[in-house]
């Protein structure tokens, strides 16, 4: 266990991730997509190559946000919430992201719930009408929540929610999309690559670097600093989406035992090899807390949390983490 101070961070300068020093032969790109923006930086190969690398991974992740987004009515995961409770059949994409997402909610107990949807609407985290909500109707919402009677049939590829059920891609569709757009990058035998999708990073190459890791609370303060090859970090924090109300604020993660905002986390780091094993972790133990034993899963996996505790913000090192950590 290992407690960091804030203070003692102050004054260090960020090393914005996205700025890593570029070589003659690598290209970046930045495109919006999946409601965010998204880096690519590609090396290793001829500029003509790399043009032609950065075209094929952009494409992959445009396509699936068409296919997942959750905010345009004719992707296939919104007719599949408009068609609950019928059946509805999808594309391999969009049936594989489900499959290992529902997966992740059984592994994690349901503290990932991709069927949340319905409490997060209703806290207004869609739209711009945030507010804490009547009792009855979260109750209400609750009861739709119920990941396990999400049916996939992997024989027809189809896929069945319950009546009144939406699926929320939101904490693990950038995970996903890093692997389909990686995977195109290896097929391509690009060698050196390094996304940044809206503050998750992901990063395949030979050499090492260090990653500059944001504080919660300033982003030109540097909570951590780790050193990796390969892997990816993901964020959940506090400080993406939420609103006050009464002195309190209320933040865009959800704990679906009881439908609201997790109290008290402000952020948890997750550094994991799998960029959608990182995604799915920093939602699942922004839920659970630093108790939580989903990291022995995956070893080499690592956690930073960030949690208030009696007025003061508390940062905890798990799993690899402390090891990672560079100069
Ligand atoms: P970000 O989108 O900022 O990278 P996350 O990956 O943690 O952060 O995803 C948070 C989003 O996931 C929320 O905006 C919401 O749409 C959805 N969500 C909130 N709570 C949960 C939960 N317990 N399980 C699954 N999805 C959730
Ligand atoms: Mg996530």
């Amino acid at each position: 266990m290992r407690r960091v101070a804030v203070s003692l961070l102050a004054g260090l300068t960020v090393i914005s991730c996205t700025d890593l020093p570029v070589s003659d032969s690598s290209l970046k790109r930045t495109e919006y997509v999946m409601g965010t923006m998204l880096s690519i930086s590609v090396g290793g190969r001829s500029p003509a190559d790399l043009d032609r690398a950065l075209d094929s991974a952009f494409a992959v992740v445009h396509d699936l946000d068409s296919k997942l987004s959750n905010y345009d009515s004719a992707s296939e995961l919104s007719r599949i919430n408009r068609e609950a409770p019928g059946e509805v059949s999808v594309s391999p994409e969009t049936f594989e992201f489900l499959e290992l997402t529902l997966a992740a909610a059984h592994e994690s107990s349901g503290a990932l719930n991709p069927a949340i949807g319905p409490v997060i609407k209703l806290w207004g985290f869609y739209g711009d009408d945030m507010k804490v909500p009547d009792a009855n109707d979260l109750d209400f919402a609750l009861s739709l929540v119920d990941y396990s009677s999400i049916v996939l049939d992997s024989a027809t590829r189809t896929v069945r929610l319950s009546e009144g059920m939406l699926l929320d891609p939101g904490a693990t569709g950038k995970g996903y999309a890093l692997n389909l757009a990686d995977k195109v990058l290896r097929q391509m035998e690009i060698p050196t690559v390094f996304f940044d999708f809206g503050g998750q990073f992901y990063r395949r190459g030979a050499d090492t670097v260090d990653l500059a890791i944001r504080h919660p609370r300033s982003d030109s303060v540097v909570a951590s600093l780790i050193r990796m090859a390969t892997g990816s970090v993901a964020t959940s924090g506090d400080y993406e989406r939420y609103f006050e109300q009464d002195g309190v604020r209320y933040a865009h993660i959800v704990d679906p035992r009881t439908g609201r905002p997790v109290p008290d986390r402000v952020s948890v780091t997750v550094f994991a090899e799998d960029p959608f094993v990182a995604d799915y972790l920093s939602t699942a133990l922004f839920v659970l807390g630093s108790e939580s034993d989903l990291l022995n899963l995956y070893p080499g996996s690592g956690a930073l949390f960030a949690s208030w505790q009696d007025d003061s913000l508390v940062f905890l090192a798990r799993g690899s983490w402390s090891d990672l950590e560079g100069p």
